[in-house]
């Protein structure tokens, strides 16, 4: 193929699901690659959608997925925007990401411990994980005191669900997949030490240690 250029990708649909039929949320809309939310968003709409047919396809179900799916990609828009107003700013910027690993990571663990604890994507619809007030204040910031402040205040709000070490001004950005990490956090998941080790036994990752 030619090359092409598309000034613009992003999109959003204006209706998602209707009788008998849903969109998948790759067609429901596109944000940006930035973040790489495309498999994940995907995915958890192909589980979603599996659900409401293995129960009943004539259920109110569909216009949950529907609203769910547009929740998801607007929080996950809102993200990205955030991120990309910060880019002049590094600190902020990185900051910023955590809050994306620190969802994807916690999502990803208590999923594979069979912890019920991250339905949504992003963490969205937890009550203690909403970004809303931080992503609007990292458009306001005005100079490094009010970045470094903001900075620290990600850093308190992601704690309850860093499951990876991040934030530690150690590691320099730079975060190696380190069992331990996750094992010390069990009691953020609701599980022991065992559980979390049972974990890492069954996704391989103590063979390849
Ligand atoms: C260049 C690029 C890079 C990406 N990188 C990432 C990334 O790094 N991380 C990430 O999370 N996401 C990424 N994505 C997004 C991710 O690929 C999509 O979100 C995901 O693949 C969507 O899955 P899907 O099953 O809905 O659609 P698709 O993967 O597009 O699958 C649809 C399938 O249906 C087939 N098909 C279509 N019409 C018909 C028909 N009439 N009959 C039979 N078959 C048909 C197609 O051939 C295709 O195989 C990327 C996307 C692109 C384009």
């Amino acid at each position: 193929m030619p090359f092409v250029h598309a000034p613009r990708l992003s999109f959003r649909s204006g209706t998602i699901a209707g009788h008998r039929w849903a969109l998948l949320p790759s067609a429901a809309g596109f944000v940006d690659p930035l973040l790489s939310t495309g498999f994940p968003l995907t995915l958890l709409g192909v589980s979603r959608l599996a659900q409401i047919i293995e129960r009943d396809w004539e259920s109110p179900g569909l216009a949950t997925y529907a609203r769910q799916t547009e929740d998801e990609l607007l929080a996950t828009s809102r993200l990205i925007g955030a991120l990309y107003a910060s880019m002049g700013n590094f600190p902020l910027f990185v900051s910023l990401s955590l809050l994306y690993f620190a969802a994807a990571s916690f999502s990803e663990t208590a999923r594979r411990l069979g912890k019920p604890l991250a339905s949504s994507f992003l963490l969205h619809d937890n009550p203690r994980f909403q970004m809303q007030s931080i992503l609007e204040r990292a458009r306001r910031v005005r100079n490094e005191a009010e970045s470094q402040a903001l900075c620290d205040e990600i850093r308190r709000f992601i704690e309850p669900f860093n499951v990876a070490g991040l934030g530690d001004p150690r590691r320099r950005n730079w975060y190696p997949a380190d069992a331990e990490d996750m094992l010390r956090a069990a009691p953020k998941l609701g599980a022991s030490r065992e559980e979390v080790a049972g974990v890492l036994d069954r996704c391989g990752f103590s063979a390849a240690g």
